[in-house]
């Protein structure tokens, strides 16, 4: 291999699935003092970020806000209306579903987890198979994770509440909208879902920091039969403030509240609908880009077969170990670009995921950012002497000019 010149220098594109590309705006928005948590500009800021929030939800219920990763909206959804030693369905189609009842488990619950693999999304005759053999409805909730991030892998949040209601469980249905939200579309009350979870850092474009609980009046009602919940985590008060400082159950997280006021601003400027079909047409013109060069006798795979199944938001795929590393090694030392690690995808001869990277293509990505980085990754594999099928950024190039 010859030795390549460095084009690196520049402006850089993380295209890992999350953190995301935060736009100039939200980081401007951040840049500057400690704002007074007492009276002024934030209180009113805040009060104003829920409503917007609900709509990108796409919900008319109640939204809490907490200062947590992804994890911690886990167990905050979790801990409001589930009490140790009741049971919770898990149908998992990758890492997150399995880290959900894991973080369930942790909190005393008994996970009852139905295992899709890592690439086929949830088999609804299954679930209405488990939702029918528990006669006694020992089943509180089912654990949805909308798009597992692992594996790209989109699910049917709408079929899965069609189960639930054909079988007539009576199980909340709470939903891992982490990836998804603001990428793919997603319905809160259109589709039935009685508690929905996300991030800033993916869709909502804003550093980690901020777990967002969407739920409705019946989670609601069950959370009014909980014994007991832990103060920190209770939806009641953060949903329902009558003082500021109820919102966040002590000092808010001032700078991400400013950067979030931007990037909703970002969201309902372009329209929520507006977002979800620019995701669409990248991701289908990434698609379009690997599986041309899955051509003619390459290794590289999309992991998810069926587009209908694939996220629109991150991509996950298989080229063989080591080419996935040195891809994404090559990618960053060269051009500027930061693809992602594949994630939980051991396999025998590679426990360290050497054959796999990620696409993250979720929140401030444009068409240019994409073709961009399609043609970085073919001059990757060039680089690298991969073997590649030819014309995949040409044929990414037309999808974006023509859909
Ligand atoms: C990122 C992600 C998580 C975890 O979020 P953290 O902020 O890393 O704790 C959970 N579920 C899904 C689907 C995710 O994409």
């Amino acid at each position: 291999m010859t030795e390549t010149l460095s084009v690196a220098q520049g402006r850089e594109y993380l295209a890992i699935p999350g953190p995301s590309v935060m736009p100039d705006v939200v980081l401007q928005a951040m840049h500057r003092p400690a704002p007074n948590i007492y009276e002024g500009a934030l209180i009113d800021l805040t009060a104003g970020l829920i409503p917007d929030l609900k709509r990108v939800a796409r919900t008319e219920h109640n939204a809490a806000i907490y200062i947590c990763n992804g994890h911690g909206a886990w167990e905050a959804a979790l801990s409001n209306v589930v009490a140790p030693g009741e049971t919770v369905l898990v149908p998992a189609t990758g890492r997150f579903g399995h880290g959900w009842a894991d973080m369930a488990q942790g909190l005393g619950i008994e996970a009852q987890i139905l295992d899709f693999g890592k690439s086929t999304p949830w088999d609804m005759d299954r679930i209405a198979e488990a939702l029918r053999a528990d006669t006694g409805h020992r089943i509180k909730a089912v654990l949805g994770v909308h798009v597992d991030t692992s594996s790209s892998v989109r699910n049917d949040v709408a079929g899965l509440r069609a189960v639930l209601d054909a079988v007539g469980h009576p199980a909340l249905l709470m939903v891992d909208c982490i990836a998804s939200m603001a990428c793919d579309r997603f319905e809160m009350d259109a589709w039935g879902v009685d508690v929905a979870v996300t991030g800033s850092q993916k869709g909502l474009m804003v550093p980690p920091g901020l777990g967002f609980v969407f739920f409705n009046d019946k989670a609601a009602a069950v959370r009014a039969q909980m014994p007991r919940v832990s103060r920190y985590w209770d939806w009641v008060p953060r949903a329902d403030p009558e003082l500021f400082f109820q919102y966040f159950g002590g000092t808010a997280p001032t700078h991400h509240l400013y950067g979030l006021r931007a990037a909703l601003d970002l969201i309902h400027d372009e329209g929520i609908e507006h977002v979800w079909d620019r995701h669409a047409r990248l991701a289908r013109a990434i698609w379009t880009a690997c599986e041309a060069w899955g051509q003619d006798g390459g290794p590289l795979t999309l992991n998810v077969a069926d587009r209908a199944h694939r996220s629109h938001a991150v991509t996950a795929l298989r080229i063989g170990a080591p080419h996935g590393s040195a891809l994404r090694d090559w990618v960053s030392r060269n051009i500027g670009l930061t693809l992602g690690i594949g994630l939980g995808m051991a396999e025998p001869g590679d426990p360290a995921w050497h054959g796999f990277f990620r696409i993250g293509h979720m929140g401030h990505v444009n068409g240019h950012m994409v073709l961009g980085m399609l043609a970085g990754i073919e001059a990757g594999l060039i680089a690298l002497d991969i073997p590649h099928g030819q014309g995949a950024v040409e044929a990414a190039a037309a999808v974006i000019a023509k859909g």
